[in-house]
């Protein structure tokens, strides 16, 4: 590519605000895998030659390769010590220039420059994840030069110059040939960058699957393979291994991987990775697509969000179907009906993909899942159509595994009691708190699993799935349940029906509006009383997220009292409410606060401690 001439003064502009932030970390920190920008400004000509090439295909307007070829060439000057990248893709006019490498628009940037900021050891590995990876030049350039030719009609050609220090210069120039460079005078102790052997060795490690010719002083240094046309005996692991690294711009190595082909209804070569991080669990913001769309072998829509669905947002891959005209347009592609089916075959044979490995690797899914299990969650509140094999996937403890043991749906079904209709579920904060709590109680003493959930989000996905291989998924919080009563303990008689009936009664006027029924109840063993829930899509988890989010929520979810009329302090209730009625309403609004604590839901501290104290007094 010819130089730039001049054709006026540069123009001085200030960097925005969290790239000068950016810049001074990259400029001031110690790194050790520093090579790692000969990666990103490699994966940015990658990219700028793809969408020259979609440009070219739709685009009869736009000089295509056979006139000036795709590719990155690199040059070295070992006695200037400068590398300069330059690609054929592309370009940028001028305001994309100025927006592109003058700002960050990626939202999760922030805070990636925030922990790069704290922390000591500084890891610009992750640096082309976050969308500012042009930025880790300056680890080894003391001054970039970016010549660049936007492949639109009309627009001037480019140059913009900086030393990384707050600003850089802009202007126009003339005589440049189609695409970008980027010339590097690299810092003193940089220099091994501009030596070919090096660069060679690093181009192998990390960009080897770029899929246009890689040129180090006109020796092409990599062969362009796609190897997911390639036959599934014919890759090694290390190349599946390598290639996400590339498509993911990734340094951690993938949990799982899918390489599948297929012929009907759909001509597809798919390969598909699961990541071993979740960034977004780790506060990242939320995780962007990364699975890119082909058409042989042109990329059609880069980080597609509609090949998969919005919840598989965490998978990396490439999905290739010759059956998707080269010509359709990103935008039509979000509603085409083609795109939509394929959709549905790559979803459907992912989620059966996780479902076998499930099963022949529980403990590696299980890794899966602790990473990924709140997508697949999200998925099954989500998304209807896949409920079915999104419910075989989810995992939970329960009462018949050993902490952090996990069971799915099919384990619990497969030994569920003969006479047992429903699947029970019961959320709390841990182990411990449910099984302390009465919950479980009749459950125990029935000898029925119950799930454990500890997260609200799983009573609205259990709730929302309703039902597996047609058993109920039932909340061990509500109320009538069909259990065979665990009273027959000898010794401990319940209060008559007669008595039961006036007690219940009389608790009700008591509590007013705060319950909607009061009931004796046969699930009770060692608890005097307990909240259930009228409602089924109103559990008292769900009810704590939102009494969370809103104080006086206490009165929405439609609650009944149920007490254990064989228990002493009930039944000592049931006389006191004779003997001294005024006392007997104190007790009884505690009995209820109690019940209302071990659900997990709010009540007025204030009052409940005026109270304890009051039947502290009378007791003493
Ligand atoms: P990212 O590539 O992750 O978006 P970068 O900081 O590396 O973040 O680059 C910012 C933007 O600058 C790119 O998104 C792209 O639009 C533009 N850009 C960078 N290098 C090139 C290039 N060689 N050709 C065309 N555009 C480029």
């Amino acid at each position: 590519m010819p130089d730039a001439s001049p054709k006026e003064q540069f123009e001085n502009r200030e960097f925005q605000t969290e790239v000068k932030k950016l810049l001074d970390i990259v400029i001031n920190s110690l790194y050790t895998d520093r090579e790692i920008f000969l990666r990103e400004l490699i994966s940015n000509s990658a990219d700028a030659l793809e969408k020259l090439r979609y440009e070219s295909v739709v685009n009869k307007e736009v000089t295509g390769p056979d006139v000036l070829p795709l590719e990155i060439s690199i040059e070295l000057d070992d006695k200037e010590h400068t590398i300069t990248v330059a690609d054929t893709g592309i370009g940028m006019t001028r305001d994309e220039l100025v927006e592109n490498l003058g700002t960050i628009a990626h939202s999760g940037s922030k805070k990636f420059i925030q922990q790069l900021n704290d922390s000591d050891k500084k890891d610009f590995n992750l640096i082309g994840q976050f969308g500012v990876g042009f930025y880790s030049a300056f680890m080894v350039a003391k001054k970039i030069r970016v010549l660049t030719q936007s492949y639109l009609p009309g627009e001037p050609g480019c140059e913009w110059v900086s030393e990384g220090a707050g600003s850089y210069d802009v202007r126009t120039a003339e005589g440049l040939q189609r695409g970008t460079k980027i010339v590097l005078e690299l810092k003193e102790d940089a220099y091994e960058f501009s030596e070919a052997a090096r660069v060679k060795e690093i181009i192998r490690q990390y960009s080897s699957f770029v899929p246009f010719p890689i040129k180090v002083d006109r020796d092409q240094v990599n062969t362009i393979q796609a190897i997911w046309t390639r036959n599934k005996s014919e890759v090694t692991e290390e190349e599946y291994k390598e290639f996400y690294k590339f498509i993911a711009n990734a340094f951690d190595e993938p949990l799982y991987h899918l390489h599948f082909t297929a012929d009907a209804p759909l001509a597809i070569n798919a390969l598909l990775f699961v990541p071993e991080n979740n960034f977004e669990r780790y506060g990242f913001g939320r995780m962007e697509p990364g699975t890119n769309l082909y058409s042989r072998r042109v990329l059609i829509q880069p980080n597609s969000e509609t090949i998969l669905p919005e919840w598989l947002r965490f998978v990396r891959g490439v999905v290739d179907s010759e059956d998707i005209p080269l010509n359709i347009s990103r935008e039509t592609a979000q509603d085409s009906a083609l795109i939509a089916k394929l959709q549905k075959v790559i979803t459907g044979r992912f989620l059966k993909f996780l479902d076998k490995e499930s099963q022949d690797d529980p403990e590696k899914y299980a890794q899966f899942w602790n990473t990924f299990g709140m997508f697949i969650k999200e998925g099954a509140m989500a998304d209807f159509a896949y409920r079915k094999e999104l419910a075989k996937l989810l995992r939970f403890e329960s009462s018949a595994a050993e902490p952090g043991k996990l069971v799915s749906l099919a384990d619990y079904t497969g030994r569920m009691k003969e006479e047992q209709m429903d699947i029970y579920f019961i959320n709390g904060p841990s182990r411990e708190a449910i099984e302390a709590g009465p919950y479980v109680e009749a459950f125990r003493a029935g000898g029925y699993e119950v799930i454990y959930t500890y997260e609200p989000i799983d009573d609205f996905v259990l709730s929302n799935l309703g039902e597996y291989e047609g058993k109920k998924l039932v909340s061990a919080d509500s109320t009538g349940l069909e259990l065979p009563g665990p009273g027959d303990k000898p010794g401990e008689e319940p209060l008559d029906s007669d008595n039961t009936t006036s007690l219940t009664a009389w608790l009700k006027e008591i509590l007013g509006d705060k319950v909607s029924e009061v009931n004796s109840s046969s699930r009770l063993v060692d608890s005097p009383a307990i909240i259930l829930n009228l409602n089924p899509m109103m559990t008292s988890s769900m009810q704590r997220v939102m009494q969370a989010a809103n104080r006086d929520f206490g009165a929405l979810g439609q609650k009944a009292l149920e007490i254990n009329t064989r228990h002493k302090l009930i039944k000592r209730l049931n006389e006191l409410r004779e003997e001294d009625p005024e006392f007997a309403r104190v007790v009884a609004e505690q009995v209820f606060d109690n019940a209302l604590i071990s659900a997990g839901l709010v009540v007025n501290p204030r009052a409940m401690v005026e109270r304890i104290n009051q039947i502290l007094e009378k007791t003493l």
